[in-house]
């Protein structure tokens, strides 16, 4: 793969877009950004016209892969109709009703655009019911990128004050959040028994970390978590914008048998198209309907739902994931197992359709994770396969068995070599 043409689209775009990409974190892709022209399925081909196996798939929406017909044309035969309207249209209640039917806890929920937005609503919700205002999170989770949430981004903030995720953020909200370890039930408990004096409204937990090494809870850890939010009065809120719908149809709450209070969803909900939303107990999301301020001028475009009820459609389909089970277990053990020629190769971490590399005796980065994952994330980009910088691995129904076999090969190739 020559990526010629992508080395000067990203010279072009820096001159006329911050950063030369639309997400920061996207930039940190080794030579530089491949720039895409057309998408398909589990492939997108760059300016050059070569073709790569996809396994960013934007970053988690594109559970069905791309350019899915049936969401496609749901999306077009609504679009001919109206593309905004700033006032109620049955998708609003269609969508809702098709992810409620699927998510255990799904008594109401309420429409926003990205995850960052849905769960600035899901805090805001847990603060207006307790009368509270600080959030418990755990080191390393990744919530978006807003003041209050992306701060505590290391081990190091664990029950200290926590320190901001970059320059250019507030640091008065700092104190607004609570630091812990994720899988440390012990620290959780005597955080959260301390919850009064603390003001603890909130916690806010990523159930699998998809951020932070996709790690599975351990056994005994979000059903603790439960309890100790319902023991001292405190709003239990997972976050799943990556995770929901991928893990499981009815996300962590069915995998794992926890119920929370509140659950944020957003990217696959959408298969590919800009929605999230905030998904739980009806008299916490009605809290809308006495003060609690929940606005977007674009929140439950037409469009968006448009998609959201057809990806429900085909994802209620029990069969779904059972492909998407096997496809993912079958690059666990194919592309893994080309890692295990080494033991200072590292290992893939999964849950469900969600993987990330994790370099040996090291830690995973959201920027980026370094180290031997740079090489192989070069190495691959120029054998045809493009991957994440942080390492994650996002496996779609598109996605075939030869399609994992020949990653398999060419890593195993790349690391003989290297
Ligand atoms: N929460 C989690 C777990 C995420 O992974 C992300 C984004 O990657 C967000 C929230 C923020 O979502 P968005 O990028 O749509 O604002």
């Amino acid at each position: 793969m020559a990526l010629e043409s992508s080395r000067l689209a990203f010279e072009r775009a820096r001159r006329s877009v911050g950063g030369g990409v639309g997400s920061g974190l996207r930039a940190a892709m080794p030579p530089h950004p491949l720039f895409v022209h057309e998408a398909q399925g589990p492939y997108v081909w760059d300016l050059d016209g070569d073709r790569y196996t996809d396994y960013v798939m934007a970053w988690g929406p594109l559970v069905l892969g791309h350019g899915d017909p049936r969401v496609l044309s749901a999306v077009s035969e609504v679009a001919k109709k109206m593309q905004v309207v700033g006032t109620g249209h049955p998708l609003e209640y269609r969508a809702a009703e098709a992810v409620l039917e699927a998510v255990p806890h799904g008594e109401r929920l309420l429409w926003s655009n990205t995850g960052t937005e849905a769960v600035q609503v899901a805090l805001r919700l847990a603060r207006a019911a307790t009368g509270r205002r600080r959030v418990l999170k755990f080191a390393k989770s990744y919530h978006g990128w807003h003041d209050t949430v992306y701060a505590g981004m290391s081990e190091d903030d664990c029950d200290r004050p926590a320190s901001p995720g970059g320059p250019g953020q507030s640091t008065s909200v700092l104190d607004d959040l609570v630091v812990a370890r994720f899988n440390d039930v012990q620290l959780a408990e005597r955080l959260l028994s301390e919850s009064v004096e603390r003001d603890i409204a909130a916690v806010l937990v990523d159930p699998v970390m998809s951020n932070a090494g996709v790690e599975a809870p351990a056994p005994r850890f979000l059903s603790t978590l439960r309890t100790l939010c319902d023991r001292h009065g405190v709003v239990l809120v997972f976050d799943e914008v990556i995770a929901g719908f991928r893990i499981a149809r009815g996300g962590a709450a069915e995998k794992y048998g926890v119920r929370p209070d509140l659950s944020v969803f957003g990217k696959a909900m959408a298969g590919g198209f800009t929605q999230s939303a905030v998904v739980g107990r009806a008299e916490l999301i009605d809290q809308v309907t006495s003060g609690v301020v929940h606005a977007g001028t674009f929140n439950a475009n037409p469009i968006a739902l448009a998609a959201v009820e057809a990806t429900m459609r085909v994802l209620a389909d029990p069969a779904v994931y059972e492909l998407l089970e096997q496809t993912s277990s079958r690059f666990e053990a194919l592309v893994g197992g080309a890692l295990g020629s080494s033991p200072d190769f590292g290992r893939f971490n999964r849950v469900g359709s969600l993987l990330q590399y994790v370099p040996a005796g090291g830690a995973t980065g959201l920027h980026g994770t370094g180290g031997l994952w740079t090489a192989i994330l070069e190495g691959m980009l120029r054998r045809g396969f493009l991957f994440m910088p942080s390492g994650k691995v996002f496996i779609s129904t598109a996605h075939t068995t030869a399609d994992i076999e020949a990653t398999a090969e060419a890593l195993d190739q790349l690391l003989r070599k290297s």
